[in-house]
């Protein structure tokens, strides 16, 4: 689409509209009385219904005049800047997504088109009501939780699990407060020049870099490395407080939700205000506020999740991807995207500083670095005392273990040494639930998920069996489902809540805390259990995952990797890199105060290229023969990818599909690429679909978006047929 030249709209001009439903192209109206600018949202009539939608540049002309219908209204917001309108263009063409579905992800709030108006919201009163109900007490539990955020009644009453008269009877007794505000009101002043912790000369220098970038006011990206606690944050929050100062506006991305609550502490702390929150968890008020705010300038700094960077900003002048290397930037459903490749392409088309913050960087901003497309810049030491854990290796197949143990014993003695010590050691394993399998001791059946191609994962603490990969449960079964023989289901290998059991009965007196993100009902939950650990409440932590992100545990001195292995057994073409990452990070839990720490990582093959280098911390060199590698193999970041997923309730359809597609590979080879497949996806089936895949590889330089276009364009299937396009894959599954 070429660029609209005008930026009004004169009343009865033509126009035309982007909107949210599945079209295939904008749709021409005429301007409504009094006109309208560019990036105006519009409400316009669409067959019987009025639905949203974007002034996206002059009418096309090329329809019935008599016939174009007139737009409704102008609606109440910032009208969409053209840096948004291309950004949302770019990445529709990238992720080769149609733009309704771009334009859906930019205006994930409710109640734009509302006028603005007062409404009531509810906050946590002055005292407690005289009599207690359950449902009172989880009513102000629920104000409480969210500290200083608004509720209307409903949110309150539905996140409550109450009707709305029982929070209308604690307002009668003054347990809660209903106030009348505006809808939506600008954000708290966060101030720049408040004092800030001292850096040390390294931190100064990065910091300073980093600074100079954002008043330059032109885009550039740097990665910015540094091991776990060397103060990353820091010197990243210095180039935040330069945007302010400048009246720009900064984005941080977080990958986990359960992290945002101790850094907003942390940016609260620093500018005297509470930044802008932006995740699944926020209320819709809430988010309606941030995404008006944020367009009117009134808002000037957003923490949160990937889906942050299609807010409508006035003039983003930072945007920091923290913890770059995570998986979870990519979104694996609906629109596929790297929020990490995304963030860059919208700095560059608002001269933006981009800043990837990460110990151990994905290989593609590694060598996107090396090659001198970004900047880099390195923090060596920890902050004060802290240095890097000592790593070891234990050789399991010289440990003498018995069935059904994972805990070798050079590592049970370690962790009795440090518990004697009065420290901590963290157990880790990277698997949720009690045991992996379920396994029929009489037929040889491992139970399996009724709607995928998975087996169910056994979560004692929830008391069910579980399929990861669509989240059905169902009770553990007494008989087996295949042969019905009694009593014979027998668990088979570990998971967190299986090596808790272990830890029981190898340490008695110590106190055992285990973390996994199913095991807590809330967010709060898992806060609270997360600093009741950091201040001394456990002696031994068995976790998941979600301890190697960034919690800070000051007493933690041994980490103990039950499984280092693990990550290696995949084909995977990143499995090698996100062994060395996650290990990598796990390690640097321990020692983070002036305590010296240390990682021991149960391994069959230490003699393992990976392996070693986790060990011997030779991060330069790892990702050297790494990279040289992938740049044998052609394989990302020196060559390209996409992945075709096929599914269908019908095996046959999705398979006759991706061999049509295969058969018909003309645009692919025509662009120098090679298509491979179709294959069943190692995970055939999920959620009663049955999918297949084909692989396109082609070199690097390829503009291999067009050609996939054009290959797949003609592709036409039943209702319960699907086809999704995901460029540069992170996952295979
Ligand atoms: P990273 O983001 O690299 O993991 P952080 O910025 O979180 O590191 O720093 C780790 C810890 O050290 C934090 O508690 C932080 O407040 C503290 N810290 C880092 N640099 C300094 C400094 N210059 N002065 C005081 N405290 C610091
Ligand atoms: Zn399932």
């Amino acid at each position: 689409m070429t660029r609209p030249s005008a930026s009004f709209f004169d009343t009865g001009a033509l126009v035309s509209v982007l909107t949210t439903q599945p079209l295939g192209r904008p749709l021409d109206y005429k301007a409504p009385e009094g006109g309208c600018h560019l990036g105006a949202f519009v409400e316009v009539p669409l067959g019987p219904r009025k639905v949203l939608g974007v002034v996206w540049g002059a009418g096309q002309g090329d329809y019935d005049l008599s016939k174009v219908r007139t737009v409704i209204r102008v609606l109440d917001a910032a009208p969409m800047r053209e840096e948004l309108q291309s950004f949302l263009m770019r990445a529709a063409d990238y992720t080769l997504t149609p733009l309704p579905a771009m334009l859906r992800l930019a205006t994930r709030a409710p109640g734009l088109g509302d006028p603005p108006s007062m409404q009531k919201i509810y906050r946590l009163g002055d005292a407690p009501p005289a009599r207690m109900t359950d449902a009172r007490r989880r009513v102000l539990e629920v104000l409480h939780e969210h500290g200083g955020l608004a509720f209307t009644l409903r949110e309150v009453s539905e996140l409550a699990g109450v009707t709305s008269s029982v929070v209308k009877g604690l307002v009668k007794l003054g347990a809660v407060f209903e106030e009348d505000t505006p809808r939506d009101t600008p954000y708290p002043w966060l101030e720049p020049d408040r004092a800030s912790k001292a850096l040390t000369p390294d931190q100064a220098k990065a910091a300073e870099a980093l600074v100079g970038g954002v008043r330059s006011e032109t885009f550039q990206t740097t990665l910015l490395r540094g091991v776990t606690g060397s103060g990353k944050t820091e010197v990243y929050l210095e180039a935040v407080a330069e945007a302010l100062r400048r009246k720009r506006q900064a984005l941080v991305l977080l990958p986990e939700i359960a992290l945002t609550a101790e850094f907003i502490d942390r940016v609260e702390a620093r500018f005297g205000a509470r930044p802008a929150e932006w995740h699944s968890g926020v209320t819709m008020t809430e988010r309606r506020r941030i995404w008006k705010m944020v367009g009117q300038g009134q808002c000037q700094m957003v923490v949160g999740a990937r889906s942050a960077l299609f807010l409508p900003f006035q003039d983003l002048g930072l945007i920091v991807v923290d913890e770059e290397h995570d998986t979870s930037y990519k979104q694996e459903d609906g629109v596929l995207y790297n929020a990490r490749d995304m963030a860059v392409l919208r700095g560059s088309l608002c001269d933006a500083q981009v800043v990837l913050a990460s110990a151990t960087p994905s290989l593609e901003s590694w060598s996107n670095a090396e090659a001198g497309k970004y900047a880099r810049l390195d923090l060596e030491t920890r902050f004060g005392a802290a240095v890097m854990p000592d790593l070891a290796a234990i050789d399991m197949r010289l440990e003498r273990l018995p069935a059904s143990r994972w805990i070798s014993p050079t590592l049970q003695r370690a962790v009795e040494a440090r518990v004697q010590a009065g420290e901590q050691a963290l157990l880790f394993l990277n698997r949720r639930g009690y045991a992996p399998v379920t396994i029929c001791r009489a037929c040889g059946h491992q139970v399996g998920c009724d709607h995928c191609d998975a087996r169910m994962v056994e979560h004692r603490f929830l008391k069910r069996l579980m399929c990861h990969q669509c989240g059905e449960t169902k009770p553990m079964p007494s008989v087996c489902p295949s042969c019905e023989a009694e009593d014979r289901l027998a668990a088979v290998g570990p998971g967190v809540e299986r090596l808790a059991e272990e830890a029981v009965g190898l340490f008695p007196d110590a106190r055992i805390a285990t973390l996994s993100s199913d095991m807590f009902g809330s967010a709060r939950a898992l806060k609270a259990q997360i600093a009741e650990i950091a201040e001394g409440g456990a002696d031994i932590i068995i976790g998941t995952q979600l301890v190697a992100k960034g919690h800070n545990f000051p007493n933690l001195t041994l980490v103990g990797v039950i499984d280092a292995d693990l990550g290696l057994q995949g084909s995977d073409l990143r499995a090698a890199e996100r062994t060395f990452q996650l290990m990598r990070q796990v390690a640097g839990r321990a020692g983070r105060a002036e305590k010296p720490g240390q990682a021991l990582l149960q391994t069959f093959q230490p003699e393992h290229s990976v392996i070693r280098a986790i060990l011997s911390g030779e991060e330069e060199g790892f990702w050297r023969a790494e990279a040289s590698e992938r740049h044998q193999a052609g394989v990302p970041p020196f060559g390209r990818m996409a992945g075709i997923i096929l599914s269908s309730t019908d095996m046959q359809e999705a398979f006759d599909i991706g061999n049509r597609l295969a058969r018909n590979d003309g645009p692919i080879r025509a662009a120098g690429g090679q298509v491979y497949g179709p294959a069943a996806a190692p995970i055939a089936r999920i959620r009663g679909r049955h999918r297949v895949r084909l692989l396109v590889k082609a070199p690097k330089g390829v503009a291999l978006q067009p050609a996939l276009e054009q290959w797949v364009r003609p592709v036409k299937g039943s209702a319960q047929f699907r086809l999704s396009v995901d460029i540069d894959p992170q996952s295979f599954y």
